[in-house]
Formats: C-alpha cells, sequence, structure tokens
C-alpha cells in the first residue's frame, strides 16, 4: 500500500496517517517530523531547513526530495509507506514519479483532506506537540491525561513555533499557491480520492477506512 495524505497543514492528515500505518504496519514519512528532528539535532541540514520552516514557506525541493528518496528506498517501505505532508509542489511530485518508477512501483491512492478553512486555523492555533516523542494533542479535541503533559512519555507539550497565527497564515497562502495545484495534477492520474475530514478523530478514521477498502 503505497499512500500520500495530501490536503492543507492542520486538516488530520499526520494524526490519521499515524493510525493506518499502525494499523497496516507500514512506515509513515512525514517530511514535517524528519526536518522538525533535524532542526532539533542541529543537523546541517535542519539548520538550512528551519530559516523557512520559520517563517512557514517551504523548504527547497532538492533537501525534501532527497529525504524522502533515502526512506523510500531503505528496506523498511518494501511493503509500503504512507507520505504525509510529500509532495508540496509539482517539481516534488515529479520526483516522487521518477523515484517509484525506477523502483517498478506505483502510488495507490492520494488521500484528499477537505476541511473548512476556519476549522484548519482551530486545529492549527489549538495543536501541542511533545517536545520529545512529537506526539500530538489539541487543547479542546484531544486533551491529554495530565494537562500539559505527553500521555506517551510525560515530556511536556509545546505549541510548534509555527503554528502561532500569523505563520499559520503564511502556511495556507503556500499550500494554496504551491500545494493546491496536486489536486487536479493526481485527479488526472486518476488516483485522488476526497475524504471529509470534518468531525472527531474517529469519524475521519471510519470514513479514510472505507475509502481504502474500496479497490
Ligand atoms: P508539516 O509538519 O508537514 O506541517 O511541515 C512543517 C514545515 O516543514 C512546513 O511548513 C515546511 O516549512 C516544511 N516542510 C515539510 N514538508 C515539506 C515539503 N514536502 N516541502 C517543503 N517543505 C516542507
Amino acid at each position: 500500500m503505497r499512500l500520500v495524505f495530501l490536503g492543507a497543514p492542520g486538516v488530520g492528515k499526520g494524526t490519521q496517517a499515524e493510525m493506518v500505518a499502525a494499523k497496516f504496519a507500514i512506515p509513515k514519512i512525514s517530511t514535517g517530523d524528519l526536518l522538525r528532528t533535524g532542526v532539533a539535532q542541529k543537523t546541517p541540514l535542519g539548520l538550512e531547513a528551519q530559516q523557512y520552516m520559520t517563517r512557514g514557506g517551504l523548504v527547497p525541493d532538492n533537501v525534501v526530495i532527497g529525504l524522502v528518496a533515502e526512506k523510500i528506498g531503505s528496506p523498511e517501505c518494501e511493503k509500503g509507506f504512507i507520505l504525509d505532508g510529500f509532495p508540496r509542489t509539482i517539481l516534488q511530485a515529479d520526483a516522487l514519479s521518477e523515484i517509484l518508477q525506477e523502483q517498478e512501483v506505483v502510488l495507490d491512492r492520494v488521500m484528499y483532506f477537505v476541511i473548512p478553512r476556519k476549522e484548519v486555523v482551530r486545529r492549527l492555533s489549538g495543536r501541542r506537540s511533545c517536545s520529545t516523542c512529537l506526539a500530538v494533542y489539541h487543547i479542546d479535541y484531544v486533551t491529554p491525561k495530565q494537562e500539559g503533559r505527553c500521555d506517551e512519555c510525560g515530556a511536556a507539550l509545546v505549541q510548534r513555533s509555527d503554528d502561532k497565527r500569523e505563520t499559520v497564515e503564511s502556511r495556507l497562502m503556500v499550500y494554496k499557491e504551491q500545494t493546491s495545484p496536486l489536486i487536479d495534477y493526481y485527479k488526472e492520474k486518476n488516483v485522488l480520492a476526497e475524504l471529509d475530514g470534518t468531525g472527531s478523530v474517529e469519524q475521519v478514521q471510519e470514513r479514510l477506512l472505507a475509502l481504502l477498502s474500496r479497490s
């Protein structure tokens, strides 16, 4: 199963990708998580990426394409994978198609998550992430058992710097201009499936699994 989860920042792609990946025992590849790990570890790649991420812009294509190519080529992705947050530009989508062609495999489905813009802003501004294991919560929708602490590892929950209101606006603009053209791109390739991303995590999961079970 080779899937791409597509949609604006904050639509819930990451949360759903995590659950589907666990259910089907395939890895979730989140370029955002890979980059944030690089930033936290102050690797050369992380330091380069940071300047784009804090402004809400996209990290250069060659950087993220390299990250994804390495992951997809690894043995853990042999049975499939879920790409979360990649591709984000037409150039990245073309590169993905080349990587898959070289491996003689195809992309099965692109799940396109749709929610109203107002809800996107609400979800992003209320999102909190674990400072250590990157688990994701929401101040109203997905609350931890102990306020401000991660259920998984007990570390402090923090707001991602790019989830602050000013940066959210730039990220949504970048999505509209550079990423939303991928909707038509994948429609033309007949792999796009549209998914209503509103409602609870469980409701979206049910809809998503129903869509995935259709051939
Ligand atoms: P995300 O966690 O997917 O919302 O990504 C957080 C940030 O990482 C984005 O706002 C970008 O700055 C950067 N990023 C993640 N994935 C990509 C990508 N495929 N192309 C370029 N930049 C990316």
